[in-house]
This record gives C-alpha cells, sequence and structure tokens, in this order.
C-alpha cells in the first residue's frame, strides 16, 4: 500500500523559526504595509517611541514599496535592514509587522497574505500606509504629525 500523504503540515512560520527560513520564506514575510517606513520619534528621557504620518521619501506611495529597495542604506542610513542575525532591531518595527510579531511567538493576524492567500487584504485591514501618509519632503517639522498607531485593533481587522 502506497501512502500518499501524511498528516497535514502546519505552515512553515508556525514550525521553523525565523533563523531556520529560507531566503524566500524570509522575504513572504513581508506584508507590504510600510509601516516600517514611517518616520519614528524616540522620547530621549522614557526611550518611548512614537509613529508619525510621515513617510520616506523613497517610497512609493501607490504599491507602498521603497523605490531604491538595493541601495536603500546607502541612501538612507537610517532605514534599518533586517534580518535573523540582528533579531534586535524588531522592537523598531510597528508591533503589526510578521517579523516582530512571530520573533515575539505570536501568529499572524488573518489579513497577512500568507493566510488570507491575498496581497490586497492587507490594504482592506487598512494596515498599508499609502492612504493617509505624507511624503517628508511636504513636512516641515515631523513632531507635527505624531499618530497613535491602534495595534490590538490593527490585528483583529478583517
Ligand atoms: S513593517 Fe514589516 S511587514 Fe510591514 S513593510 Fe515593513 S518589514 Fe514588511
Ligand atoms: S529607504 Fe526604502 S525601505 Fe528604507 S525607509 Fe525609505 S522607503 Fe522604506
Amino acid at each position: 500500500m502506497q501512502v500518499l500523504h501524511t498528516v497535514s503540515e502546519q505552515p512553515f512560520w508556525k514550525r521553523k523559526k525565523l533563523t531556520e527560513m529560507t531566503r524566500e520564506e524570509w522575504e513572504s514575510l513581508c506584508d507590504g504595509c510600510a509601516r516600517c517606513c514611517l518616520f519614528k520619534l524616540e522620547d530621549e528621557e522614557t526611550g518611548a517611541l512614537y509613529y508619525t504620518q510621515v513617510a520616506c521619501r523613497l517610497l512609493d506611495f501607490k504599491t507602498c514599496r521603497c523605490t531604491r529597495y538595493q541601495e536603500r542604506s546607502k541612501l538612507v542610513p537610517d532605514c534599518i535592514t533586517m534580518s535573523p542575525e540582528n533579531p534586535e532591531v524588531f522592537s523598531w518595527f510597528p508591533p503589526t509587522c510578521a517579523y516582530r510579531l512571530l520573533s515575539e511567538g505570536k501568529d499572524l493576524p488573518r489579513w497577512h497574505p500568507l493566510v488570507s492567500g491575498d496581497p490586497a487584504s492587507v490594504s482592506r485591514a487598512g494596515i498599508t500606509i499609502g492612504g493617509w501618509a505624507i511624503p517628508e519632503d511636504e513636512v516641515d517639522d515631523v513632531e507635527d504629525h505624531i499618530i497613535s498607531l491602534d495595534t490590538d485593533s490593527d490585528l483583529e481587522q478583517w
């Protein structure tokens, strides 16, 4: 007798650590929200981080993708490159970010493309920033554009 299937496997993000993922699996975790391209302000006394509505000049606001991805570190030195080898930077990413969620032992939300099967679900859930972010070139003082991201509500969307 030939056994065609064994018990169904858990998806890779549930059974693998971030350090065990292939390059393709790692890249597929990015939902394309572009929230990591928003300017953040840090309170020097408390270390608290505040998000702003202002996004990096290299962002394409329609696609929510970086227009100079390969050269981003050179062109924007503050742009943090994330990899399994530098988990200390995960906390700088938004609480809805798949990399941060998995590094904190949490699951992916329903609107994540790997769960929904539809890349457009990120936008439909209101997670992408294209509709409300402001390009840095149009802003005088970033401090005037601090926003509050309701993470619990965002993770329950859709
Ligand atoms: S916040 Fe995370 S999931 Fe969203 S675009 Fe940035 S790296 Fe990708
Ligand atoms: S350089 Fe690209 S990836 Fe980095 S913050 Fe700017 S738009 Fe985002």
